[in-house]
């Protein structure tokens, strides 16, 4: 196998691990890997050679839409990913051509060509791939099968220094590292840490979404008018089922039908096809009804979104890091888990890059401060909708009904308006900033746009 070579020889460690071999660890593995002589993933899963879930990721079953900006994130880590991807049968996607989005009230949106396309494919394929591309650095090892236990203080410094684990053949046994990359998913090794050494935990920031998933994979489907994907919207807060209909590699496409609160999508595929029916327009039912299933329907249910302040803990631990869904985990249904934990792994890279002689002890404050500013812009564009639902509880964000009424006119201007729909597809792809949206111009736009929307049902409640 053709090996990637190491750019950089001015090793600021030994070894750094990364506990767990999912987006975010093999991201973060390939962000390290010019600055320490040796990189260590460790994954509790014998990791497959096929393109199947495994039990370390259950969310694998499910579709995963890969953001623009995810897709660009993997590209600076790895050069030409999305020839890769191409390669490996995923399926280019045109964000403005490709995706039917379907939201009560405001279709049909523009259809126009957007510069930066994303791909479709399984989650598998992806990690796959991603694992594919890591295993070419040749200063990086992947051990599966492997679960870290624990992660030991150096007694003088109560710095991270060493990690516990069983190997794959159940022997305990201690590693030494100068950073522990925490991409556990569930960040439980960081939080035993901070426990065991009497250190402060991060304060969370939590929403109850309550939002239920059942997903399979389909040998076919036929959306029409050349679309690829369709997405049908609830007409929250009215109603909260969904439907995401995503291709994959093969010809295959991937189906999650959603629902929240006690709506659950059923796990019967007679009833499962009824619950498509059910939703706000009968498109995926439509394109579905002839297809076979090649998978069992599996369930997922996601109750909260969390995100841990990292960075707000004073006396964070030198040697340690947390990535990923280890720092915050989003409400699926935006589609930005991975990419978030995409970019986290390009500011450690970007971090890594700097000439600093202390870089390992100034590394956490800095990139869980940073890392906190990534999380944030996502953050802000789930949890504003998550709240169109008056039973979700949960810290609301600031200045809430305000943005709740200036997302609901932007959308309005963007179903409309091809301009703000690219700008709009952008920021929330993760390729432009949030504020990009706080142009005097939009404003303006967005804000007649509200002003006639009152003035029309004024006229209509006066008649
Ligand atoms: C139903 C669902 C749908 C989603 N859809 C999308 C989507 O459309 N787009 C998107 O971008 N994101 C989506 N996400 C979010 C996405 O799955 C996560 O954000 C992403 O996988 C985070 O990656 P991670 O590497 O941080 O964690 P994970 O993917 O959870 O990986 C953690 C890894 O750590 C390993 N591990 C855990 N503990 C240990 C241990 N003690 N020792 C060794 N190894 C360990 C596990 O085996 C696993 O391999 C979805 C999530 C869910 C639940």
């Amino acid at each position: 196998m053709r090996r990637e070579t190491v750019s950089k020889s001015d090793y600021l460690g030994e070894r750094a691990i990364v506990v767990g071999g999912g987006i975010a660890g093999l991201s973060a593995a390939r962000a390290v890997s010019d600055r320490f002589r040796e990189v260590v993933i460790l994954d509790r899963d014998k990791l497959p050679d096929g393109v199947i879930p495994r039990p370390g990721v259950p969310q694998g079953k499910h579709p995963h839409g890969l953001l623009a900006g995810g897709l660009k994130a993997l590209e600076e880590l790895f050069p030409g990913f999305g020839d890769e991807l191409r390669k490996v049968g995923a399926v280019p996607l045109n964000r403005g051509l490709d995706l039917l989005y379907e939201i009560p009230g405001l279709d049909p949106w523009p259809r126009i060509n957007i510069d930066h396309p994303t791909y479709a494919l399984t989650r598998p394929l992806l990690e796959l791939t991603v694992r594919q591309r890591v295993a070419r650095v040749s200063n990086i090892k992947v051990r599966g099968g492997c679960r870290v236990v624990n992660i030991i203080a150096d007694p003088g410094t109560g710095a991270a220094t060493d990690i516990c684990y069983y190997t794959s053949q159940g022997k305990l046994e201690t590693l030494r590292s100068d950073l522990i990359i925490d991409a556990s998913g569930n960040g439980s090794v960081t939080l035993e840490f901070l426990k065991a050494s009497r250190r402060t935990l991060p304060e969370e920031t939590c929403i109850e979404v309550n939002m239920h998933y059942s997903s399979t994979l389909l040998d076919h489907a036929n959306i029409g008018d050349n679309y690829k994907v369709a997405y049908t919207l609830p007409d929250a807060p009215k109603d909260n089922r969904g439907g995401l209909l995503l291709p994959a590699e093969n010809g295959t496409y991937q189906l999650v039908l959603i629902g929240r609160g006690e709506n659950i999508p059923p796990l019967k595929e007679s009833e499962f096809r009824t619950y498509a029916l059910k939703l706000h327009t009968p498109t995926i039912y439509n394109a579905i009804k002839n297809a076979k299933l090649l998978s069992e329907i599996a369930p997922c249910s996601f109750k909260q979104s969390r995100w841990r302040h990292f960075a707000q803990v004073f006396d964070f631990p030198r040697g340690l890091l947390p990535i990923g869904d280890a720092i915050c985990r989003f409400n699926p249904v935006y589609g930005q888990g991975m990419s978030s934990a995409l970019r986290q792994a390009c500011l450690l890279s970007e971090l890594l890059g700097r000439s600093n002689q202390d870089l390992l002890s100034t590394l956490p404050q800095d990139f869980l401060s940073k890392a906190e500013d990534i999380v944030a812009e996502p953050w802000a564009m789930s949890a504003v909708p998550d709240f169109v639902y008056p039973d979700t509880t949960g810290v609301r964000p600031e200045g809430l009904e305000e943005r709740l009424n200036f997302q609901k006119g932007l959308s309005r201007l963007a179903a409309r308006d091809a301009g703000v729909f690219e700008l709009l597809s952008d920021v929330r792809n993760l390729l432009k900033p949030l504020k990009a949206l706080d142009d005097p111009s939009i404003v303006s736009k967005v804000e007649s746009e509200l002003t006639s929307e009152l003035s029309l049902s004024s006229a209509a409640t006066a008649a």
